[in-house]
């Protein structure tokens, strides 16, 4: 499939100078780098389509590259989920997967070259110590006394550090730089730490670990990555990338920074989402409230969506926060044109058609979507028991309701005009339990009678008799609050957790068209949002629906009649 070019950004602009300059011969070789610490999110899904994006429209490569440097955190789970996660988005890395740590041995002979210069030394200093002698933005550090260590020594210790000699934390490997950089990151950071851990890839071959800062430059630099996008907190890192690959004279990526995605109503941060996870608040990393890229999978999102999302919110150099609305647009303005429609009851009021046959049943040609010519259409069975739409009925209806009260006729879409006539009450709790209706014979097909007279307004329905019943679930925000992290003292992001974010209906009324629903499909039921048929909880015969978005975005709505 050939995608459209997406947008430019300021990152184009780089590369189009570059390539206008003949710089890299006019390759463009991009990469994604996530650590195998966790599942990939919405955030990751920007860098993929941005990394990807650039490799596609410039006819270069794309690869897929695990920064998998520390053995604590890091699974062989998390591998395989991110593997499908990029191929399912449509990030083509063809058979491009590597590894950072296919290439420690690599990175280590870098270190020797490095300690051989005078610029790399072994030293004893606890992490305290080492925190403690850095300083501050206003305050220079202080030089360790290990810093003037001789080369043979150095390499000495470095070697015997490898070998395993020496505990968890007693030596690191430095790279000798400036204690008194107005960069904290220049001041003598740490390239190796000792851990005695099991790497998911490379077993107890290892036990001395590099740092983000000291490996990251060393794979782009192997891979021959051309532009290395990451996100702006690490351009006061870029000194240091570009220090190591100088000082080892080899290959020399160019990194670009761009801002983040945050999105409201939303944790993007792979420690808490491991959170969520782990305290059981969500029922998994898949679950269809997370923002991972699993979650909205099961949700029901499209890769074709969350790629319009990304090419929608652009790339710049600013942070800001995204409205979550913006992605759930994504997936309404396709599934608006894909979709088909069916009608199905979330919250029934049965309604008796007093005038309709009781062993009738009427066939009803009902359009599958009007916004697709070649969607066709189905039959609906009508019948003389409805189900509608609890909130479809008010006894006392406030200005504008055009829907049913006592009295009142409204369209049942593709059915009849009906009237209400009475609504019955439950005597004991005074709660209304069936409407009696009547129709109008001569609005067949939800048509205007010869009679001229309109009605304002149509509602869904689903024949009582015919009806299929299906567990729906319908989903909220994660967190109540735009910046989940806007909490009062002593408290922290849970606090904001949305008790209501999940609402499961064991038995909604659905039209008999969907027991065949498949796990995978997409419907819109009418009036109430975009489902998809879960592809874990469903059975043969037995769909589960996920409730994708509602419609139209409520709080839209809602903080525009607040401002109106
Ligand atoms: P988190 O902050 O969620 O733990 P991370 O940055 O530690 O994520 P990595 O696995 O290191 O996760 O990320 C892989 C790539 O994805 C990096 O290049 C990173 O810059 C990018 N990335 C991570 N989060 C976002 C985000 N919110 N928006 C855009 N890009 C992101
Ligand atoms: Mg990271």
């Amino acid at each position: 499939m050939k995608a459209p070019k997406a947008p430019t950004n300021f990152i184009r602009d780089i590369i189009d100078e570059d390539i206008r300059t003949g710089k890299n011969g006019g390759r463009v070789h991009t990469r994604f780098p996530p650590e195998p610490n966790g599942y990939l999110h919405i955030g990751h899904a920007k860098s993929i389509c941005l990394n990807f994006g650039i490799a596609r429209d410039y006819n270069g490569k794309f690869n897929l590259r695990f920064d998998d440097t520390n053995p604590e955190k890091e699974e062989q789970e998390y591998v395989d989920s991110i593997i499908e996660d990029v191929r399912w988005l449509g990030a083509d890395f063809e058979d491009r997967i590597f590894y950072g740590s296919d290439y420690f041995e690599q990175m280590y002979q870098w270190a020797v070259a490095l300690i051989k210069k005078g610029k790399a030394y072994v030293c004893d200093l606890t992490a305290a110590e080492v925190s403690e002698t850095r300083g501050t933005l206003d305050k220079p550090g202080r030089d360790s006394p290990y810093r003037n260590r001789g080369v043979e020594e150095n390499l000495d210790l470095f070697a015997r550090m490898r070998q395993g000699e020496f505990p968890d934390g007693s030596k690191t490997l430095r790279a000798k730089i400036d204690m008194r950089s107005p960069n904290l990151n220049l001041r003598d950071p740490i390239m190796y730490r000792i851990v005695h851990a099991d790497h998911h890839r490379q077993g107890s071959q290892w036990c001395i670990y590099p740092t983000y800062d000291w490996a990251h430059g060393l794979e782009d630099s192997i891979e021959g990555i051309t532009h290395s996008l990451c996100t702006l907190e690490f351009e006061n890192h870029r000194p240091l990338y570009d220090w190591f690959l100088d000082e080892l004279g080899i290959y020399h990526p160019q990194q670009i920074e761009f801002a983040r995605l945050n999105l409201s109503h939303t944790v993007l941060s792979k420690r808490r989402l491991l959170e969520l996870v782990q305290k059981k608040i969500v029922s998994g990393w898949d679950d269809p409230r997370m923002p991972t890229i699993s979650g909205l999978r099961r949700r029901g999102y499209t890769p074709s969506s969350i790629r319009a999302f990304c090419d929608t919110i652009g790339v710049a150099k600013f942070n800001s926060t995204i409205d979550l609305v913006v992605l759930e647009n994504s997936i309404r303005e396709e599934l608006n044109k894909t979709a088909p429609r069916v009608m199905a009851v979330l919250d029934p009021l049965k309604v008796v058609i007093t005038n309709y046959p009781e062993d009738k049943t009427e066939e009803m040609e009902a359009v599958n979507n009007p916004e697709d010519p070649s969607g066709g259409s189905r039959r609906v069975p009508f019948s003389r028991e409805l189900y509608i739409e609890r909130e479809d009925f008010r006894e006392v209806p406030p200005p504008k309701f055009f829907r049913l009260a006592p009295g009142k006729e409204v369209r049942l879409r593709y059915g009849y005009f009906i009237k209400c006539e009475k609504a019955v009450q439950d005597p004991k709790t005074g709660r209304i339990v069936e409407l009696h209706c009547t129709h109008d014979p001569t609005t067949r097909g939800g048509n205007n009678p010869p009679d001229g007279r309109k009605v304002k307004g149509t509602i869904h329905w689903v024949s009582a008799r015919h009806a299929f019943c299906a567990e729906v679930r319908l989903y909220d925000v994660l967190f109540t609050k735009k910046d989940p992290s806007d909490v009062e003292d002593g408290k922290d992001y849970l606090s904001n957790l949305n008790p209501k974010s999940l609402e499961v209906i064991p038995s909604a009324y659905l039209e008999p068209s969907l027991k065949g629903a498949r796990p995978g499909e997409r419907f819109q039921f009418e009036r109430t949002g975009y489902f998809f048929v879960d592809p874990v909880d469903s059975a043969p015969g037995r769909p589960v629906f996920n409730r994708i978005v509602t419609l139209r975005d409520s709080w839209e709505k809602i903080e525009k009649s607040q401002k109106a």
